[in-house]
């Protein structure tokens, strides 16, 4: 059976458990602390900092795990990421002080402390703008440092930003864009031997499965009688994935059934459309999976 690392606690656990749920493997853990669970019978869940699920993977602990496109880049582990799961969204940014003057990168002179828990992804960003600078490592709670003088910027994961606005900062400069993936040791994919070659293939089924969540969550499925007469008009308002399903309603005629695949961003402006050409019974659900 094969090991999953999931996030132990944090933005990124629950969601991960929601996505496994939602794929119809179902997390059961024996209690509350319990470090490891059943993924519907089909996975082993190694619950584990998100910090370290990079370590755990490269090093064979877990065959693939979920975690921030962040802590993959700082581990600097070879992994590769197989899917992007789309949650867990965030920046890592350098803030700066609001009253200090510095608005921009340019104003960042060469050898400014910067207090960070991503050591080398920040090394790495000054260095490749020519501006190597003295890095300070903290592992939380970074937005202190500036105030307290032990660093004179950032560098910082932001979401919505509140909380650099909070504590009187200002965001100057995007290191990297992060949301959660789930990542496999390199070899991993490219196994020659039989086995291998058999636990890649159930990776491989378990990226379709879980992109084929996050894939139904953007999309509605919407069913509606329409009039005949209407159909060119309909066929424009829901394009669906292949074109519409149109179905002959027995013992009708003037209407038909249409049935299709809608964004569920523009499903408030689809129904109010369908409904424009004359549209009857619509119904609108949510789909559960929605393979490629
Ligand atoms: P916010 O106030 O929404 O900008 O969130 C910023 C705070 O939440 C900082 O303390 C970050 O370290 C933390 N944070 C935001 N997004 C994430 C994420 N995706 N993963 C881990 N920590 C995050």
């Amino acid at each position: 059976m094969l090991r999953i690392a999931l996030p132990n606690k944090g933005r990124l656990s629950e969601e991960a458990r929601d996505l496994f749920n939602d794929a119809g493997l179902e997390v059961r853990a024996r209690g509350d602390r319990a470090l490891t669970a059943s993924l519907g019978g089909e996975f082993e869940a190694l619950f584990v900092r998100a910090q370290d699920i990079p370590e755990f993977v490269a090093d064979g602990a877990a065959d693939a795990g979920i975690t921030g496109w962040d802590l993959i880049c700082e581990s600097s582990r070879a992994l590769t990421p197989l899917a992007d799961l789309e949650f867990g969204r965030c920046r890592l940014a350098v803030a700066a002080r609001e009253e200090s003057g510095v608005a921009s990168l340019e104003d960042i002179p060469a050898g400014l402390r910067v207090a960070t828990a991503f050591p080398r992804l920040a090394q790495e960003f000054f260095e490749a703008r020519g501006c190597p600078v003295e890095i300070v490592p903290v592992s939380g709670a970074a937005e202190i440092a500036p105030h307290i003088g032990i660093a004179d910027v950032i560098v910082d994961l932001v979401s919505t930003g509140s909380t650099l606005r909070v504590n009187g900062l200002r965001e100057v400069a995007t290191v990297l864009e992060s949301t959660a993936r789930l990542v496999v040791a390199r070899e991993t994919m490219t196994a020659t031997s039989a086995d291998g070659r058999a636990r890649a293939r159930t990776i491989e089924e378990l990226v379709a499965a879980l992109q084929s969540v996050i894939r139904a969550r953007g999309k509605r499925y919407v069913m509606a009688n329409v009039p005949r007469t209407a159909l060119d008009e309909v066929k424009r308002v829901l394009p669906g994935l292949t074109g519409p399903t149109v179905i002959d309603i027995l013992n009708g005629g003037s209407h038909v059934a249409v049935h299709a695949v809608a964004d569920a961003r523009s499903i408030y402006r689809t129904v109010a459309e369908l409904k424009a050409l004359g549209a009857e019974g619509i119904l609108v659900t949510r789909i559960e999976r929605l393979m490629a």
